[in-house]
């Protein structure tokens, strides 16, 4: 008979013969000796703090594998970007297309690189790339973008905090003047309000041009955070500057419905012709996948529906210099599947949050630059363009896994690639 639920015992061997108080006391405790190992002050980048820093590793690893010639010397250009330098790890990094992407933005055929030890992926991601290609290529738009920062402020009760909403609606233009005061390409375009009992959140949402934003709008959020706390008419009793309500690197259903960074929507319709060729299977059976997995999906509690953005936006952030962690909020979305009158196969994705940028965080680092300039997307003017890359590629993929699925190819095509 088969257990459903586990006991305490099942957690882990060491509660198998009974709870060892004396064991565990002893490995959980707090322990106050000093460390053995200490870093060098100086969590910047020079010749000698990245001397000093190997000094302390374990003499037995391979630092050649971390600091090799080229890292070394280009080591300064990281500067901007960590802390403690001590080299760079190196991701295989493999190209996909071309995928045609017929957009507002990005127009033309992308040679898509994509970084990650996954076997089958990047074929993956290849194979759905050329269908979408053979069909005409995905046709994408942009439909909203905004960054938010969301300060948070106590009252003592909630007559006090609607006195400070009363001044706070007042202060649009001096929030946007002090806000855009830190920043020549941020732009404020909206102040959302939501009070609960006692205290206020404040939405703070800006356009961020190329970047990605997050530093820009942490940076011109607090300029307006130090002005609140100095002029409201009304002092807080307490306050931050984020709330949580950002959405930053974690997935939520507001941001689902609204955006966070670039909102992109991407479609394409595929014949019965290039579905057998492509995928090996019909597209009455896609769209079967498609309800069955939907409902699986609302079953999970997951957000939106999606079968494995995650898988395209993490290779493609890493290998683009974009912030990996945001793949948290960015992989949510909708994936649907229909048949066309003509018994063709409809596919669109819709993605809210896709946090790119062409300029500022790790775009500028050499081969994250590298990578950019392969797609052609590094630089200003180019951001608008990456976001509906990125979401024909998550299409690509889509189509991909769902065909693989319904041909009975997934476990076979990890087990030939991985193995
Ligand atoms: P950033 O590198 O801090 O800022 C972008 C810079 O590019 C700004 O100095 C901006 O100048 C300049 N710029 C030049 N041309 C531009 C153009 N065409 N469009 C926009 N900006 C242009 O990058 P960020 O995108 O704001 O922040 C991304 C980084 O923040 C990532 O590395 C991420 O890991 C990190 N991050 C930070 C936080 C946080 O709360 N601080 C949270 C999550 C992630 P102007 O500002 O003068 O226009």
């Amino acid at each position: 008979m088969p257990k459903l639920n586990l006991s305490y015992r099942d957690l882990h061997p060491i509660f198998d013969q009974g709870p060892h108080t004396d064991e565990l006391e002893q490995l959980l405790s707090p322990r106050f000796e000093r460390p053995s190992l200490r870093l060098t002050p100086s969590p910047y980048i020079s010749q000698k703090t990245l001397e000093k820093r190997w000094q302390k590793i374990d003499p037995l690893t391979e630092k050649k594998h971390l600091l090799d010639e080229h890292t070394l010397e280009h080591a300064e250009h990281y500067n901007k970007n960590i802390e403690h330098f001590i080299g760079t790890v190196k991701l295989p990094v493999g190209i996909a297309g071309p995928l045609r992407v017929n957009g507002l933005y990005a127009n033309g055929d992308y040679l898509v690189p994509l970084a990650t030890t996954e076997a089958a992926l990047v074929a993956s991601y290849n194979r759905g790339s050329q269908l979408i290609t053979a069909a005409g290529g995905s046709s994408a738009m942009l439909i909203n973008e905004g960054v938010t920062r969301t300060p948070v402020f106590a009252f003592h009760n909630i007559a006090d905090a609607g006195q400070f909403v009363a001044w706070v609606v007042t202060q649009y233009d001096h929030f946007k003047q002090v806000a855009e005061s830190t920043t020549s390409h941020g732009k404020l375009h909206d102040i959302n309000i939501n009070i609960e009992g006692n205290h206020v959140y404040l939405v703070f949402e800006f356009h961020t041009g190329d970047a990605s934003g997050q530093n820009m709008v942490t940076i011109a959020t607090n300029e307006v955070y130090r002005y609140i706390l100095e002029h409201a008419p009304i002092e807080p009793k307490e306050s931050f500057l984020d709330g949580n309500l950002s959405g930053d690197k974690k997935p939520n259903a507001h941001t689902m419905r609204h955006v966070r960074g670039k909102k992109v929507t991407a479609e394409v319709t595929l014949s019965r012709h290039l579905v057998e060729k492509y995928l090996h299977t019909t597209p009455e059976k896609m769209v079967k996948f498609g309800q069955m997995t939907t409902t699986g999906s609302a079953l999970s509690g997951g957000i939106g529906v999606n079968a494995h953005y995650a898988n395209a936006l993490a290779a493609l952030y890493i290998a683009c210099g974009q912030d990996a962690a945001c793949v948290s909020e960015s992989a949510i979305g909708i994936t649907r599947m229909e048949l066309n009158p003509q018994g063709a196969l409809y596919a669109c994705v819709t993605l809210p949050n896709i946090m790119v940028g062409t300029v500022g965080g790790g775009t500028g680092l050499p081969s994250q630059k590298a990578c950019l300039d392969i797609l052609g997307l590094h630089g200003n003017g180019k951001a608008k363009a990456l976001a509906e890359v990125a979401a024909a590629l998550c299409l690509a993929g889509e189509l991909s896994i769902v065909g693989a699925f319904c041909a009975e190819h997934f476990s076979k095509a990890h087990q030939k690639l991985a193995r």
